[in-house]
């Protein structure tokens, strides 16, 4: 059982978009950013491509090797649920603030990391985790290319808390927004919810169909 908790999930876009959210009822899901010229298709990732991360295990309960297969475990079922492919590429020394600008050249893997709130203010007060990914555009159709999810080294105190709130954050990087409905686990309060909702997993399917062909 998740231990119910008055923490919040906040979902951080690091890009300057205008805000986007589109709440289909029941079954429920929202994406964060919509296409600039395909009125309703969702901005998420290349279907043809894995999806990179790396895990800075810093801060994190337990050992490196146990931290990391936590994220790890979290990831497959986000795969599982949307299609997507993902790879670990390792351990990572990077830390949260130096995901916020992305260089010209090669994306850097998502970064999952924990941290505090007196390192990212964004985990200020009740806030759980933070997630979201940079678009970059191109030929008119926009992809994300690298993200972030940060745990609040603090606030998330259990296995199954984590867990939750590592599924609620990687939902962001693929592109789910908050939705109203308390069965979602993309609700934005923390509410008892373990697992992904109907409208979750519905969401992260269409996230993961993919609408244009990779070149
Ligand atoms: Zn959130």
């Amino acid at each position: 059982m998740l231990l119910l908790s008055a923490a919040l999930f906040a979902g951080v876009v690091a890009v300057s978009a205008t805000g986007f959210g589109r709440a289909v009822p029941d079954p429920a899901y929202a994406f964060l950013q919509e296409q600039p010229y395909a009125a309703g298709e969702p901005v998420t990732w290349r279907p043809c491509e894995p999806i990179r991360y790396e895990v800075n295990p810093a801060h994190a309960s337990g050992s490196d090797d146990e931290a990391v297969a936590r994220v790890q475990d979290a990831v497959a079922e986000v795969a599982e649920a949307s299609g997507f492919r993902f790879r670990y590429v390792g351990t990572t020394a990077r830390r949260p603030a130096d995901a916020d600008q992305l260089a010209p050249g090669p994306a850097p893997p998502v970064l999952v990391a924990w941290a505090r709130a007196d390192e990212v203010e964004d985990l200020a007060g009740e806030v759980a985790g933070i997630g979201g990914s940079v678009s970059r555009e191109q030929d008119r159709w926009s992809w994300y290319v690298t993200g972030r999810v940060v745990l609040d080294a603090d606030a998330v105190d259990d296995a199954d808390d984590e867990r939750a709130t590592l599924l609620h954050e990687l939902g962001h990087v693929l592109g789910l927004d908050h939705v109203d409905s308390r069965r979602e686990l993309m609700h934005a309060q923390s509410a008892g919810q373990e697992d992904f909702g109907p409208g979750d997993l519905e969401g992260l399917a269409r996230l993961g169909k993919g609408t244009q062909a990779c070149s």
